[in-house]
């Protein structure tokens, strides 16, 4: 398969979520393939994102869950939370899963390179460290994000502060804690150090968190942060950070400011391109520094692709991967598809987390004209007994010319779990019959979803 003039068939740069699936694909499928990885196998999703948040968002429920026991006749004694003792269990499963990788990819037969990669024309690489040039036939850029600071001269003391990357090695709990931002990684850490006793405030620009999800949905989280006891402070941006002797000092544009431990900038993340010698190998970026793609993964230049966060289209791990399985099927399994973008679930874990799918409420107004809303907000049967006052929220949105279900919106406790089965119901295609005729199972929370019969009438004024 290899043609003589080039060292590997596929390289890969990028040992993340959508880079190893490839390379473990077109290996597998016969072809001479390398990864070269600059920090550690597995990306962001295993190294410093999903995995580690997730166990970040498990160790933070458990307060919550011991104070509430009370209410199904359990008493406990002292309780208390040792947070050295659970970064030790969280890294060691973060290492045994990089391994995984590592493993997997080799016993694939593809080539690791532990180095950076970097373009020197379309079919020529330099790897940085060790300084040698290899070439392939095809490249795949699946370089991944990294989370986006303001500059020193748009924000002083912008120094100061950590990034998402940062929060996964803090050693210790700080007291205070200041968090930037309104999306995803915003709120799940504002509710994960909430969670673990740390008096966090959130600084949004806007008004209501988690622009672009339904209009209910952002009402819900953003009532939900503030019903954890974040103080969410909305409509300004941090103007200045200084850092004092009783910690950092966050100046906001509203004339206010906050006293924390550790700020913590959560607004949005970039592609990383930069360095990468794009321009060389004649690949083009967006305005965001995004590589540009077609629906197959083709950048501009012929034998380059590039899949997952790099692209920024969705950025997601399930994405990711998706994406770079159907380039290497396509490009060395003689089976050729794309990744369709529409109707990926996802998930906010917030506490309770968010599950959606499909489309907004207004999006599909303005998408598809007549729509039915079927919601519910109910206090779960686990609630009634444990004092907790948290309702669930579900929401169905429904094109009224062939009642077919075109959004599903949860927030409520297991909505992650809810939304992946939801899912598969929204890309099949289901109308809100479909969902009427499913039998409910019962007792659950989830049975709301297909017991739904009123629509939603708004109150006029
Ligand atoms: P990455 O996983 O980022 O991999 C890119 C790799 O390329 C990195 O390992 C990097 O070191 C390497 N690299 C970069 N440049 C070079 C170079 N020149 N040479 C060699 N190597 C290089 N998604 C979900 O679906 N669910 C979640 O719950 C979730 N939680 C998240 C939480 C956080 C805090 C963050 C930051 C992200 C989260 N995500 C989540 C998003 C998810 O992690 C990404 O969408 C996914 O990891 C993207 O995979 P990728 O392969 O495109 O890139
Ligand atoms: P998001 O793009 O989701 O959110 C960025 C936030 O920062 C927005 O609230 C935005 O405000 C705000 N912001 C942007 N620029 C500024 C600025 N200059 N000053 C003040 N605020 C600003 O990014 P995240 O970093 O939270 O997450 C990145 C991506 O990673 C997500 O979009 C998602 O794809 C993925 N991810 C997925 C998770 C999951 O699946 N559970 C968890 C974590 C991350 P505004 O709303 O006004 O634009």
């Amino acid at each position: 398969m290899t043609e003589p003039a080039y060292d590997f068939d596929l390289f890969v740069i990028g040992g993340g979520s959508g880079g190893v699936r490839a390379a473990r694909i077109a290996s597998m499928a016969g072809a001479k393939v390398a990864v070269a990885e600059e920090y550690r196998m597995g990306g962001t999703c295993v190294i410093r994102g999903c995995i580690p948040k997730k166990f970040m968002v498990y160790a933070s429920t458990y307060g919550k869950s011991i104070e509430k026991s009370a209410g199904y006749g359990w008493s406990v004694g002292e309780v208390s939370y040792d947070h050295a003792k659970f970064m030790a269990g969280m890294n060691a499963e973060v290492d045994r899963l990089s391994a995984i990788y590592d493993r997997n990819l080799k016993s694939a037969g593809a080539e690791i390179f532990n180095d950076r990669a970097e373009l020197v024309g379309a079919h020529t690489l330099r790897l940085v460290k060790s300084g040698k040039t290899v070439t392939a036939a095809k490249i795949l850029i699946a370089t991944g994000g990294r989370p986006w600071q303001p500059s020193a001269q748009e924000l002083p003391g912008v120094e100061h502060t950590i990034t998402s990357n940062e929060v996964f090695h803090m050693e210790t709990l700080p007291k205070r804690m200041l968090i930037v931002g309104g999306g995803y990684i915003a709120v799940e850490f504002a509710h994960v150090f909430a969670g673990l006793g740390v008096e966090v405030t959130l600084v949004y620009r806007g008004d209501t968190v988690l622009r672009g999800f339904d209009e209910d949905v952002r009402v819900a989280v953003h009532e939900g942060l503030k019903e954890s006891g974040v103080c969410v402070i909305t409509g300004t941006v941090l103007e200045r950070i200084e850092k004092r002797e009783d910690g950092l000092c966050a100046n906001m544009t509203n004339g206010h400011a906050v006293i924390a431990d550790v700020v913590l900038m959560a607004v949005g993340r970039e592609a990383n391109t930069a360095g990468l010698g794009l321009e060389a190998a004649g690949v083009k970026l967006g305005q965001r520094g995004e590589v540009i793609v077609d629906e197959w993964s083709r950048t501009s230049a012929a034998n380059i692709w590039a899949v997952g966060d790099v692209t920024d289209r969705v950025n997601l791990t399930p994405v990711a991967i998706r994406e770079g399985h159907a380039f290497a099927d396509t490009e060395f399994g003689g089976k050729p598809w794309c990744f369709d973008h529409a109707d990926i679930p996802t998930a906010v874990f917030t506490q309770p987390e968010v599950g959606t799918v499909g489309i907004s409420e207004s999006e599909a107004r303005k998408a598809h004209g007549a729509i039915d809303i079927y919601k519910t907000k109910f206090r779960p049967m686990k609630n009634m007994l444990n004092g907790d006052q948290t309702r669930t929220f579900m929401k169905l949105v429904v094109r009224q010319s062939d009642s077919r279900v075109l959004g599903v919106h949860i927030v409520g406790e297991d909505a992650a779990e809810m939304i992946q089965m939801a899912g598969i119901a929204v890309k099949m295609g289901a109308t809100k019959d479909d969902f009427d005729r499913t039998c409910a199972l019962h007792p659950s929370a989830a049975e709301e979803i297909v017991t739904m019969r009123t629509k939603w009438v708004p109150e006029v004024a």
